[in-house]
């Protein structure tokens, strides 16, 4: 029998359930990317960089097992039907995800198949524990993480599946050509000059230099702004390039892996989170009377990297320059925009989303609720003093100078609050914030 094998981000060969039950059970197996220019509207240049590297690596990946990678262009559900329809593929295979429009696409795609006769299966693949396996007594998700941690943490996950060998063609159909870098004009955002390059291939050999040694340092390490010591395997995991199973059994094996797998906990904490509140994106999880400001000014500083406050500049300007923010800017300017300017929180999303490379809906705005007090968050009035943070996190200034030049010559001391300096350096803004600086309570 046929069987389609829908990627969506799920772009690896590596423990893939769906492609592994496909291969087991279809004569002729027929995996297909859809180029669907609504997904490609919303998405961020940087992502679709991303996602060109791993649609060249997946079909070399799938031509050295004897398959191939079909590509076409339009909607989503309707090429994936008509391909079945052409194949006479009786079957699609897909893996399960748990945004707003990929819970539509999958209701269509049962809907419209059905009519079709064609099944539609999913596989889990995106999480270590599938969203919504895990349910709290008396609720139908988790919504504060410690809970959720320590039931993650006893589920006994799934072994991970072996890589197929040998993948059979999809048969006398035309494969599609590799979407070219005009595909890029297709997205939002700037495409930041150095964003990171993807792919199965890349992304596993980043996983692997990871696991061999800088894991260790985790724990100690993984706040310092300065200091490359987190993974930087976000975009690897948006895209399923690797298998967040497979790192997460690797680094539960590793004896200072613990850190790092609470971090992979919290990404499927807040994958179940979105299973079950799809409007995470647009809606407060936990709405509060918050007064939002518009200050138009205040924004347009923050997203350019010009607020006068150094920390939060630094983070802003890597953002554009990379497609990429460590996660302790992310906090800091997220604290800024949603708690010193008052700015909503979506208005902030948005801007990351466009922009970050690792953008995911339920990381990025579970993230950003969290920040604002509209998430999970126990303590929603947890307030950052974000020059007390600068200091801690780059405390000789390193990760400042890195990004705002303008600030270069000064010392670890100063760095942090140029407004105090007598003859604070040219070129660089006063804060927009009050005088002595954010202060965060
Ligand atoms: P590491 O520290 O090496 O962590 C490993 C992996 O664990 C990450 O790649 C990610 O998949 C997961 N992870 C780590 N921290 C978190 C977290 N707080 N929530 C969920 N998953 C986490 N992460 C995204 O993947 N996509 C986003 O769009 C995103 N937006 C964010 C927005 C804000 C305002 C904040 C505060 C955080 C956001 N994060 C997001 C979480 C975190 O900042 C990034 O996952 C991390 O910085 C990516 O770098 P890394 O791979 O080197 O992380």
């Amino acid at each position: 029998s046929t069987v389609i094998l829908l990627y969506t981000r799920d772009l690896r060969v590596h423990d893939h359930p769906a492609l592994h039950e496909a291969v087991r059970r279809g004569d002729r197996v027929v995996p297909l990317f859809v180029l669907d220019p609504e997904i490609l509207s919303r998405s961020a240049r940087n992502r679709i960089h991303y996602l060109r590297d791993a649609l060249a690596d997946l079909r070399a990946a799938l031509r050295t097992r004897g398959g191939d990678l079909v590509l076409r262009t339009g909607d989503t559900v309707t090429e994936t039907l008509r391909t079945a329809e052409r194949t006479g593929a009786g079957a699609v295979f897909l893996t399960r995800d748990v945004s707003a429009a990929a819970q539509r696409r999958h209701r269509r795609l049962v809907d419209e198949g059905g009519r079709a006769r064609v099944d539609v299966r999913e596989f889990p693949g995106v999480c270590v524990v599938p969203p919504l396996d895990l349910t709290p007594a008396g609720g139908d998700h988790y919504k504060v993480f410690t809970p959720f941690w320590r039931a993650w943490e006893r589920r006994e996950w799934r072994a991970a599946v072996p890589t197929p060998r040998r993948v059979p063609g999809p048969g006398d159909i035309p494969v599609g050509r590799l979407p070219g870098a005009s595909l890029l004009g297709q997205g939002r955002g700037e495409l930041s000059p150095d964003v990171q390059h993807g792919g199965e291939t890349a992304a596993r050999k980043r996983m692997k230099a990871w696991l061999a040694g800088p894991i260790g340092d985790y724990e100690e390490r993984h706040d310092a702004l300065a200091a490359a010591a987190t993974s930087r395997l976000g975009a690897d995991l948006r895209f399923g390039c690797v298998s967040p199973l497979e790192l997460a059994r690797a680094a539960r094996d590793h004896p200072k892996g613990a850190a790092f797998v609470r971090q992979l906990a919290w990404r499927d904490f807040h994958h179940q989170v979105t299973a079950a509140f799809p409007e995470i994106a647009r809606r407060d999880y936990r709405p509060r009377s918050t007064r939002w400001r518009t200050d138009r000014d205040g924004f347009d500083a923050w997203r350019e990297g010009r607020t006068g406050v150094p920390i939060i500049d630094a983070g802003m300007r890597q953002l554009r320059h990379e497609g990429f923010m460590h996660n302790r800017a992310r906090m800091l300017t997220a604290a800024f925009l949603t708690r010193e300017l008052r700015v909503h929180w979506v208005h902030g999303g948005d801007h990351f989303h466009a922009l970050l490379a690792d953008g995911d809906i339920a990381n990025n705005y579970g993230n950003w609720q969290w920040i604002a007090g509209t998430g999970n968050d126990t303590r929603p009035n947890r307030s950052f003093n974000l020059l007390r943070q600068a200091r801690r996190f780059d405390p000789d200034g390193a990760y400042v100078r890195r990004y705002v030049p303008e600030l270069a010559a000064l010392s670890g001391a100063e760095i942090h609050a140029p407004w105090r300096l007598d003859r604070p350096p040219g070129g660089y803004p006063p804060p927009i914030t009050a005088a002595e600086g954010p202060s965060g309570g």
